[in-house]
């Protein structure tokens, strides 16, 4: 599991999930900041692997693929994938101004981090027969969802990323899919301007006019990375009360 970084993430909201029905999960934590958080909760599903992961650097991945095969004897079924950044000034104002160091850096951050997951875990993945890997996105990287700026570009990098994956990978049986969901209260939605409006618009404009939660994503994501979705790859699963289907 990437990217938990406090009990309202919505990889927390999937790990919780993913181990109610049975699954044991590694966690990874950016930054001692928050390492006494993921390790409470990491804790509390008994896991039995935590490690820290900037997924900017290359050794921090090769280390932390190379415990996880030691933690779970050479094999991994499943990859959360729960990542993103972009600088909190690139998430206001205009798109137009993004200058060019933070534009990669979101983009890496965001979107390559996926890629260089699944190299990593592609091995281990193999070696069990197959796996199944998810990320998340939103409908920002769709269209141009005003505020979220360079955010967008690298959701449609990640979009783009996850169909290219799930096609070279599906040959060793390794799924690559993607839940795109509205918007959720964490902490990253937090630097990003116009969130309450945001939030207002999709009770206002939805089919279902309500907000989700990070637990409809979690339910979401145990479909996905489940073998009920064994012929499910390549794709992105919405959940957010239908907004991404109406143009009005
Ligand atoms: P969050 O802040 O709880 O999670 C973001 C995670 O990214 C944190 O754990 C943080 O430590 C991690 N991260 C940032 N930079 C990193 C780096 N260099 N190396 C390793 N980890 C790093 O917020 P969240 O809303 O749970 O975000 C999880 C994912 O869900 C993101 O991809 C986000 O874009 C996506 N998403 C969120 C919403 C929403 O409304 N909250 C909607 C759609 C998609």
């Amino acid at each position: 599991m990437l990217g938990v970084a406090n009990k309202r993430s919505i990889a927390w909201a999937i790990a919780k999930r993913l181990a109610a029905e049975g699954a044991r999960l590694a966690f990874t934590y950016q930054g001692e900041r928050i390492e006494r958080t993921v390790r409470d909760l990491a804790e509390t599903v008994g896991s039995p692997l935590v490690t820290s992961c900037d997924v900017r650097a290359d050794g921090d991945l090769q280390r932390v693929f190379e415990e996880v095969g030691e933690a779970f004897d050479g094999t991994l079924d499943l990859l959360v994938h729960s990542v993103a950044y972009a600088a909190a000034e690139d998430l206001e104002g205009r798109f137009t101004d993004t200058p060019r160091d933070r534009f990669w850096l979101a983009l890496d951050v965001s979107a390559y981090s996926l890629v260089a997951c699944a190299r990593a875990a592609e091995p281990l993945m193999e070696a069990g027969g197959g796996g199944s890997i998810l990320t998340m996105t939103y409908l920002g990287g769709e269209r141009a969802v005003p505020h979220y700026n360079v955010m967008g570009v690298a959701k449609a990098a990640l979009d783009a990323s996850v169909r290219y994956l799930a096609w070279d990978l599906g040959q060793k049986n390794v799924r690559v899919n993607a839940v795109s969901a509205g918007p959720v209260r964490t902490l990253a939605a937090r630097s990003i301007a116009g969130f309450p409006t945001m939030e207002a618009i999709v009770e206002e404009r939805a089919p279902l006019h309500r907000h989700i939660d990070a637990d409809d994503v979690g339910a979401a994501a145990a479909y996905l990375l489940s073998d009920d979705a064994r012929n499910v790859t390549g794709t992105t699963l919405y959940v957010d009360s239908g907004f991404h289907s109406v143009g009005m």
